[in-house]
């Protein structure tokens, strides 16, 4: 055990540069979070019980309160003194406000968090993985409440925000379409994947998966939906909106299971206006603890090898796919976050570790 913790910390690098362009600080966390303190003048006149939900049988009741968002949850956790003990001891409540609180007040302030419930918020803390390439994910994706990494947010476009008016154009759905999904409101900030920007305005965005999930059903079929897909006209629709809406209908709703920074690249990929956005860093609760993936410190040794050009050739060709250009696949590299079991044997066959190694010995 000790020489995995050793291994851990001589290896992992903690700083996290490449994601400053993400959700990372809340300027006022008191605003929106969930709260499940009680005010002491106020704790007096509260009603020890229930209301009508005391009639529901307890098992049940736990199972209702699941089902609820956390908004509403805090909410009846103020009204009673009987609802603030239950509610302070679910699981899903208990464990999102001590390990997430951030995520929870983000999802606040982008006027999400009355859509997800609380059991799939738990749910999502419980799982590790990446729900696109199954890897280890260190982020959650805000209007889905899915775990996902940041190079699938990065070259997958179904993990794409767009606005309401492109989304509209794209699916050829209506402003009451739109209303059955979740539209965010984005926090003003500097943000951006791989480059960042400025935006200063509070913006409105959609998923670009369940915008087009929602075109499915109002179009009924992928064969209806793809007629409407906007193409380039002259004075009406640019090249660059015509290949965002293209790649958009491509995406594809189910997960690649794979790297996709190993696949070829796809031709006019627009860079992504609202990277970022809508994605915060997320810790994965095992049994065992929190854990919020560690950046490896060999993989930047083995990107930099490859930046001055004295990266053995024979690594060049384990990391690369042959048909695929080498910049991508090892960028990713730097922004691969792995749990700690993962790590280990990450550990064992990185190339940059294996140097960091030989260097602390000679
Ligand atoms: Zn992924
Ligand atoms: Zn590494």
């Amino acid at each position: 055990m000790a020489t995995h913790c050793n291994l851990l910390q001589q290896f992992i690098r903690t700083e996290e540069a490449e994601f400053r362009g993400m959700i990372r600080h809340v300027p006022d966390q008191t605003q929106t979070l969930p709260s499940i303190r009680f005010n002491s003048n106020q704790s007096g006149a509260l009603d020890s019980s229930l209301g009508r939900l005391g009639l529901i049988p307890a098992e049940l009741l736990l199972s209702v309160l699941d089902l609820l968002d956390l908004q509403s949850l805090s909410r009846l956790s103020q009204v009673s003194l009987l609802g603030k003990d239950i509610i302070e001891s679910l699981p899903a409540y208990k464990e999102m406000i001590h390990h997430a609180p951030e995520t929870l007040a983000v999802l606040g302030q982008t006027g999400l968090l009355s859509y997800h419930s609380a059991a799939l918020l738990h749910s999502t803390l419980r799982r590790s993985r990446c729900v696109s390439c199954f890897a280890f994910g260190g982020f959650l994706f805000l209007p889905t409440c899915e775990r996902v990494c940041f190079e699938c947010l990065y070259e997958n476009q179904a993990l794409r925000m767009t606005s309401p008016t492109m989304a509209k154009q794209c699916f050829g759905l209506t402003d009451d379409d739109l209303e059955r999904i979740p539209v965010m409101n984005t926090l003003p900030g500097t943000f951006g994947l791989r480059f960042q920007f400025a935006h200063k305005r509070v913006e409105r965005l959609v998923s670009v998966k369940q915008a087009k999930e929602l075109a499915m059903v109002v179009h009924g079929s992928a064969e209806e939906l793809v007629k409407v897909m906007p193409r380039y006209c002259p004075g009406k629709i640019s090249m660059k909106d015509a290949a965002i809406f293209r790649h958009f209908h491509e995406a594809s709703l189910d997960p690649p299971a794979c790297d996709l920074s190993r696949l070829p690249r796809k031709a006019d990929v627009a860079e992504d206006d609202f990277g970022g956005m809508a994605s915060i860093r997320f810790p994965y609760l095992s049994d065992t603890g929190a854990e919020k993936g560690f950046l490896c410190q060999g993989c930047l040794v083995t990107y930099s090898n490859y930046m001055q050009g004295v990266l053995p050739e024979s690594t060049l060709s384990e990391l690369v796919p042959a048909d695929v250009g080498p910049y991508r696949p090892l960028l990713a590299l730097l922004t691969r976050l792995w749990s700690s079991n993962d790590f280990l044997e990450h550990a064992k066959q990185c190339y940059g570790v294996r140097r960091l190694i030989g260097s602390s010995r000679s």
